[in-house]
């Protein structure tokens, strides 16, 4: 049973032959807490014990996952903010991990959906349940093609109940705060049901939990959404009490992710964003905002990031900066536009640059002597013309490199092609559609940007975590 790994029994023994002082109580309580909030909702596998050993590796990158992606500062130590945040009533959706085990992406092959109200809570008059769920089902159907009918009996693709504690799937709830809900992505029988927590207080104004806001959030788990660690996102794990309910609108991250599976609704494709679509790529100059904007290579430089497209690249210093916008040939005269690919090796402090057949080695904004060499110096064999994209693993010292639907692997430290490759991508990367433009190595995790779409993916899971946009690392 695909759910089964998610099913959270916590079998600790907390076992002491010494009578525990206070201070030692609170901390095996926020041991408890933190262990149990990891594996909820960071995949941390149930069979790790090591949770008490002071210099367990795996825990202090799994606290630095959950900090990094609630937007904490990341220490790797349970102190108070993170503990704080541990508390906060949340989404029952796991940030890292799945739901479900399909490889690919989970959403909906079609574009009429129906939903069922199941049950109603007794918090509220049945009307305001009808009016909170038909606004958040709004709230989705105004930025997508998506069109949605309510039933009042069989089966809907989206069944949305009210239950407590267990209540038939492996998820129980939890009594009041906490999980107040969760959701299951797009497919057939419970795939794309909604549940609430009923042991919540749900209210229509901000006094309790906000059904429409919690609503809407799970909706976009319905329609194939995973969470977002923009803190101003809908689907950013923590409910916010705070969002001024009637001034309420998505933000531009949500809308990016749902139209990258879903596109724009049909309205706005007839209004061209870029009104110079007939003019050949190069010539132009990209904007960062565009939807349909993908990028022919991105690389790491000394902490930053770049995003090539065109005759042009973005340079990222920080996660919260805007990035600059500039001229390749503004830094590297001699390089050319239109780049195939480009990774950094940070060991040799260079990066290396993609074009037909040929590749360029930098160091900062100087491009090294020797070069272009042509790519068949690598080991590519000679029917081999161009690379899609490349990436370089910094821990494992290996260098991958993308053309069509294969991938090979170059050892950094013998300097030499590995045996028993090429392989396939989807093979080894499921979920990721091959075709791959550009590939970046970011918070352990690759992330493989197809078009105007991009794939998280987690390589010790080997699963894509989200989809997001490609621009989405550009501030839109
Ligand atoms: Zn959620
Ligand atoms: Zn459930």
């Amino acid at each position: 049973m695909m759910h089964l790994a998610f099913l959270v029994l916590l079998c600790l023994p907390v076992c002491s032959a010494y009578p525990l002082s206070g201070a030692a109580k609170q901390e095996d309580s926020n041991r408890d807490l933190a262990q149990q909030y990891l594996e909820n909702y960071y995949n941390l596998k149930t069979d790790v014990k090591q949770f008490r050993r002071k210099e367990s590796n795996l825990i202090v990158k799994k606290i630095q996952q959950m900090q990094k992606f609630l937007g904490l500062a990341a220490t790797g130590k349970l102190d108070s903010d993170t503990l704080e945040v541990m508390r906060k009533p949340r989404c029952g959706v796991p940030d890292v991990g799945h739901f479900h085990t399909f490889p690919g992406i989970p959403k909906w092959r079609k574009t009429h959906l129906t939903y069922r109200i199941v049950n109603y809570t007794p918090d509220l008059p049945k009307d305001a349940v009808d009016s909170a769920i038909e606004k958040a089902v709004k709230v989705w159907e105004e930025v997508t093609p998506l069109t949605f009918s309510r039933l009042y009996e069989g089966e809907a693709d989206i069944m949305i109940s009210f239950a407590v504690k267990e209540h038939g799937d492996f998820y129980s709830f939890d009594g009041s705060g906490h999980s107040l809900a969760h959701a299951y992505p797009p497919g057939p029988g419970l795939y794309g049901d909604i549940h609430f927590d009923d042991d919540e207080n749900w209210t229509e104004d901000a006094s309790g939990t906000n059904l429409f806001l919690v609503a809407a959030h799970e909706l976009g788990h319905s329609l194939g959404l995973f969470h977002s660690a923009n803190t101003e996102a809908l689907m950013y794990p923590l409910y916010n009490s705070f969002t001024e309910l009637t001034r309420f609108r998505l933000s531009q991250d949500d809308v990016n992710g749902i139209q990258s599976l879903y596109g724009p609704p049909p309205a706005s494709t007839e209004e061209p964003l870029v009104p110079t679509k007939s003019v050949p790529s190069g010539s132009r100059t990209p904007a960062k905002c565009d939807p349909a904007l993908s990028f022919d290579a991105i690389s790491t430089l000394r902490g930053e990031y770049l995003f090539f497209k065109d005759r042009y690249f973005w340079r990222r210093s920080h996660w919260n900066s805007e990035p600059e916008f500039h001229l390749i040939s503004t830094f590297w005269p001699s390089l050319p536009s239109c780049l195939d690919a480009a990774y950094e090796v940070n060991s040799r402090d260079t990066v290396f640059i993609f074009k037909g057949n040929e590749f360029w080695a930098i160091r900062g904004n100087e491009v090294q002597a020797g070069y272009p060499r042509g790519i068949h110096t690598l080991g590519f064999p000679p029917t081999i013309r161009k690379i899609d994209a490349a990436v370089s693993d910094k821990e494992k010292k290996k260098t991958y490199f993308f053309v069509e639907d294969k991938y090979w692997r170059f050892d950094e430290n013998s300097q030499s092609m590995e045996q028993g490759f090429p392989r396939l991508i989807a093979d080894d990367f499921p979920g990721v559609e091959p075709k791959v433009d550009a590939v970046l190595q970011a918070f352990g995790f690759f992330y493989f940007f197809s078009g105007s779409s991009q794939f998280e993916f987690d390589p010790n899971a080997r699963m894509v975590t989200r989809i997001l946009k490609s621009n989405s690392w550009l501030h839109c």
